[in-house]
């Protein structure tokens, strides 16, 4: 087992969400998350997505602000950053994103509840990784930290990403109209504008820049946790959403890659 912070719990919770990471990052290459474009009826019962995406992604709010709250140092200026940046993240993915989904009326519903279930087991692990290391556990981060290298490098890292991802959200969200939505016609067209220009995925590529900036900014294993299941998680969806497009649309731009801007 890692010792890390010589709270056992937290270290053992660590450990298996570390180890989970990496049996994602191998079972994602052979079933892609059964949801949106990849829903499978071979996974069972299906949730419409904007309920399935706001249950998994309300435990990463609950469960933070639970361990953030019983902390020592919930009071003080470096972790106080940590829960402004953290409930802006969260209430755009586990509410605004869910809420304004454009999700044809009538649809069959396309959240796998395989998908949910595990989703909730990592926010919640998410949640409490990252609110008792800042507020109890991690290193007493002191008004110093805000003018660190790696503070001020990762907050300017996530907030860009964070910004890029709104963009390329909105821009596929307003590919469907209205009038579409209403008729219940699940329709998909080809995004363009913004970082679709270079990639098919680019809200995959600043999801992973975010976190990559987030964990800089906690310079902790909790970061370094969310960075890697959602690598593991979005790598493989950005290959196959990347042949889907290709394989759907034969004037796909050529040019475009799959995650990476003119390498992969
Ligand atoms: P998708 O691009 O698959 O879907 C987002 C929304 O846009 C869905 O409503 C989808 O409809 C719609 N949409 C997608 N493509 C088109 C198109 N070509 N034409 C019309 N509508 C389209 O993104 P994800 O749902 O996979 O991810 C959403 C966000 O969540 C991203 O920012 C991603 O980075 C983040 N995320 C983070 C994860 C992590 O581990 N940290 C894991 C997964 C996502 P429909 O549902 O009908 O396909």
């Amino acid at each position: 087992m890692l010792t890390y912070t010589g709270d056992a719990t937290y270290d053992l919770v660590l450990s298996i969400a570390l180890g989970f990471a990496l049996f994602v990052a191998v079972a994602a290459w052979f079933v892609p998350s059964p949801y949106g474009r990849f829903a499978s009826p071979r996974f069972g019962v299906a949730l419409d997505p904007r309920l399935g995406w706001f249950l998994m992604e309300l435990p990463a709010t609950l469960s933070f602000l639970y361990f953030y709250i019983r902390g020592p140092h919930r009071g003080e200026l470096v972790p106080l950053v940590f829960l402004g940046m953290w409930l802006l993240h969260y209430g755009n993915r586990g509410f605004y994103f869910p809420l304004s989904m454009r999700v044809p009326k009538g649809q069959r519903s396309s959240f796998g509840l395989l998908v949910v279930g595990t989703g909730v087991l990592v926010t919640t692990m998410h949640g409490y990784l990252h609110a008792d290391f800042i507020s109890r556990l991690g290193p007493q981060y002191g008004p110093e930290w805000l003018t660190d290298p790696r503070f001020l490098v990762g907050f300017v890292v996530y907030y860009i990403s964070f910004g890029l991802t709104l963009h390329s959200d909105s821009i596929l969200r307003n590919l469907r109209t209205r009038a579409e939505i209403d008729s219940g016609e699940r329709i998909y067209r080809i995004p363009r504008g913004g970082l679709f220009q270079w990639v098919t995925n680019p809200s995959y590529l600043t999801e992973l820049t975010g976190w990559a900036g987030f964990a800089l900014c906690t310079w902790s294993l909790a970061g370094v946790f969310i960075f890697a299941i959602s690598a593991a998680n979005l790598v493989p969806r950005a290959f196959a959403t990347h042949a889907w497009y290709r394989e759907k649309f034969p004037d796909y731009p050529v040019e475009r890659r799959a995650l990476i801007p003119f390498i992969l």
